[in-house]
């Protein structure tokens, strides 16, 4: 392609930036801890998109990317290799602007999801290896001539870190009236990494106390890659989605990340039934990994007498996991146990001591 017909790409810019303006900012949600440990820990909640996941953010960053860069004309196919929340929101954008999307998928993807992605619209297509999905993606986009969208690797690119309304952004400006407007941590998963490299090159950039803690499930690559500046590192892969993966990602930036932890499935699972009970909302698995990563840090700021706030990502509701994550039989049939795990934390809040490894 030439060059871009410019009155379609001016409209299709206006569309997605009307989009955002229409969209009300995600709530910030504070969940009451004991008074006395001085400690106040809130919740993001980036559910309250649209298309239900911080994805949102992602997929119209990605899009508007690509915008400028001159990749995308009118009637030019959308690429992308998910099966998960990032496809959903593209093909909520493509539908958007008139462009057809196709996701690519391994062949054991839930109908669930496939549905989600064909009822804004998108096409799937299939593999059966999982890891031919992004070679397929690629060869689709220029058989097409479409553009591969490619989330792992353009992520922590197409946000603007600077501010610009980015989540980091949002989350500062929406604790400035709380008691203590900076926080002390902010805490999140790593799929693609975009997320935690938005948020630690923005409180460097602010120059904030703030630091950043990145949670990772078992079986994911990004400890070691943090650990030992391992670029190569590789793992079997995660059971939490959304983060977590089986090898270090393009867009996972280990020098903005203060302190990377590992967490157990189980804790992950019983950090997010107890979410579900406190906040009265089901959030995703994901929220549960990060809150277990935040009651590490909460001990360890009342051991050291210090005061403050913890921002805990919200990244995905409950609603999409009734059949895995919130069926008990599920659990069970997949090896999970996660009931000593919610224990810790009910009696964590109750008084008792958090273990420390
Ligand atoms: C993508 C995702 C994350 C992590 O966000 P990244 O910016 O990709 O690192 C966390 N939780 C859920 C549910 C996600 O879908």
């Amino acid at each position: 392609m030439a060059s871009v017909t410019q009155t379609w790409l001016h409209r299709a810019i206006a569309t997605l930036e009307s989009e955002s303006a229409a969209c009300s900012d995600t709530p910030l949600r504070r969940l009451a801890l004991p008074a006395d440990w001085g400690i106040d820990l809130y919740f993001k909640d980036e559910s309250a998109h649209p298309t239900g996941s911080l994805k949102h953010r992602l997929a119209r960053s990605l899009v508007l990317h690509a915008l400028v860069n001159g990749l995308v004309d009118q009637g030019a196919t959308l690429v992308e290799a998910s099966s998960g929340s990032t496809a959903v929101s593209e093909a909520y954008f493509a539908q958007m602007l008139g462009l057809p999307f196709v996701a690519v998928m391994t062949r054991t993807t839930s109908p669930e999801k496939i549905a989600l992605i064909e009822a804004y619209g998108g096409r799937c297509e299939f593999t059966d290896d999982p890891s031919a999905i992004y070679a397929t993606a690629q060869r689709i986009a220029e058989e097409s001539g479409g553009h591969y969208l490619d989330q792992f690797t353009n992520a922590e690119r197409a946000t603007d870190w600077r501010g610009n309304n980015n989540i980091a952004d949002s989350i500062i400006d929406q604790m400035a009236g709380e008691q203590h407007p900076v926080p002390s941590w902010v805490v999140v998963g790593a799929g693609t990494g975009g997320t935690s490299a938005t948020i630690g090159r923005y409180v460097r950039y602010k120059r904030l106390a703030t630091r950043v803690c990145v949670v990772d499930p078992e079986g994911s690559a990004f400890l070691d890659a943090w650990t030992n500046a391992n670029a190569a590192a590789t793992g079997p892969g995660s059971r939490i989605e959304g983060i977590g993966r089986p090898r270090v990602e393009p867009s996972f930036v280990r020098t903005v990340i203060d302190r990377l932890v590992r967490v157990p499935d189980n804790a992950s699972i019983g950090a997010m039934q107890w979410c579900t009970d406190a906040l009265g909302t089901p959030v995703g698995a994901s929220t549960g990994t990060a809150l277990w990563g935040a009651f590490g840090l909460i001990d360890e700021m009342r051991s050291a007498g210090e005061r403050g706030s913890i921002v805990v990502l919200l990244c995905d509701g409950g609603e999409r996991y009734a059949d895995t994550y919130y069926s008990d039989q599920w659990l069970a049939d997949h090896g999970f146990d996660p009931v000593a795990s919610r224990h810790q934390i009910e009696a964590y809040v109750a008084g008792a001591a958090w273990p420390t490894a």
